[in-house]
C-alpha cells in the first residue's frame, strides 16, 4: 500500500509506514481514515484502531486502506496527530527525510492499555 508520500513496509516491530520522500515540516502526511461511530456505541467496537475524534464521534481505523493504522508509536516521534472538525491527520513535526519510518506518540491511554504490558519498543525506548 502506498500513497504519493507514503508507503507500507516491514519495520523493526511488524509493518510500518515510511516516507518515500522528504516531508516538510508541517505536512498533512495521511488522514486517520474508518467507520464512524457514535460516543454510545464505541463500547460495541474494541480494538486498537480507535480514535476518538470528538465528543460524539470515534474512528475505528482498522481498515487496511487506513494508511495511517500503519504508523507505529515513538516516545520520541517526527510526526504527530491532530485534529480538526471532521478528521484526523498524522502531521510532520519536523522534517522528515525520505526512507525514514514515520511515528507519533499515541497518547497517554492507548499506551498503559497496549504498550506498556510488553514494553514499548520506540528508540527511545529499546535498550541499545
Ligand atoms: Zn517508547
Amino acid at each position: 500500500m502506498t500513497s504519493e508520500m507514503v508507503v507500507v513496509k516491514r519495520s523493526e516491530i511488524g509493518l510500518g509506514l515510511f516516507a518515500k520522500a522528504d516531508i516538510p515540516k508541517g505536512t498533512r502526511i495521511v488522514p486517520y481514515t474508518g467507520e464512524r461511530i457514535r460516543k454510545d456505541d464505541v463500547e460495541k467496537h474494541k480494538g486498537r484502531y480507535l480514535f476518538t475524534l470528538n465528543n460524539k464521534w470515534t474512528i475505528d481505523g482498522k481498515s487496511k486502506t487506513n494508511l495511517a493504522r500503519y504508523a507505529n508509536h515513538s516516545c520520541r516521534p517526527n510526526a504527530k496527530s491532530i485534529t480538526t472538525i471532521k478528521a484526523i491527520w498524522i502531521i510532520a513535526q519536523r522534517k522528515i527525510r525520505a526512507g525514514e519510518e514515520i511515528t507519533y506518540n499515541y497518547g497517554k491511554a492507548y499506551f498503559d492499555e497496549f504498550i506498556k504490558p510488553n514494553g514499548c519498543k520506540c528508540v527511545k525506548c529499546k535498550p541499545v
